[in-house]
């Protein structure tokens, strides 16, 4: 059985949120979606156009349309167009320039995967001061244990990375240290 996002399940959180948005059209999705494909649809905000999105594992489809139905069809044509594909990965993205943070396109397809390649990254571009959002943030991280156990709770698997974050944070203060204040809190 598709995953149908909590949203648009009656009786949860989500869906009562979502409800008082009147962002949430009754609808059933009719296409051989897989298992673990979640899905979720709407009608956008600007311009107010039906939308269905699906994110099979490592991929993200959006089809639009006429109505939600016109736009499940159109998401699932690209679906099985990605499937059929023998794909040929790239950085880059037709129309959109070269994306650094790992995501791949194929160039027949335009499919897309959100970690396929290692991100690149700039030598050096962590051996500079603290700007003054990351100095407020390295003093939430290491002071805030209210707001930092809330976060732990709420999103277990970003734990490690916030950890990481706090020692670099640290690191680059410690060894660059910090932008002058700027603004009121300069004055
Ligand atoms: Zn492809």
């Amino acid at each position: 059985m598709v995953k149908i996002a909590a949203h648009h399940i009656a009786g949860t959180p989500e869906h009562g949120f979502s409800s008082m948005l009147h962002s949430n059209p009754d609808y059933t999705p009719t296409c051989a979606w897989p298992d673990d494909c979640m899905v979720q649809w709407g009608h956008g905000l600007v311009p107010a156009v039906p939308f269905f999105e699906a994110f099979p594992v490592g991929t993200f489809i959006r089809g639009e349309g006429e109505t939600i139905a016109a736009a499940e069809q159109q998401a699932f044509e690209k679906y099985q167009r990605d499937l059929a594909c023998d794909h040929v990965w790239g950085r880059h993205r037709e129309g959109r320039g070269t994306y650094t943070n790992g995501a791949a396109f194929c160039r027949k397809c335009g499919g897309f995967r959100g970690s396929m390649f290692c991100p690149v990254i700039v030598l050096g571009h962590m051996r500079k001061p603290l700007s003054n959002w990351e100095r407020d943030w390295l003093d939430s991280l290491e002071n805030d244990h209210e707001l930092n156990a809330h976060m732990d709770r709420k999103y277990p698997a970003d734990a490690a990375g916030r950890r990481r974050s706090a020692r670099m944070l640290r690191i680059r203060l410690n060894q660059f240290g910090a932008a002058p204040a700027t603004g009121e809190a300069a004055a």
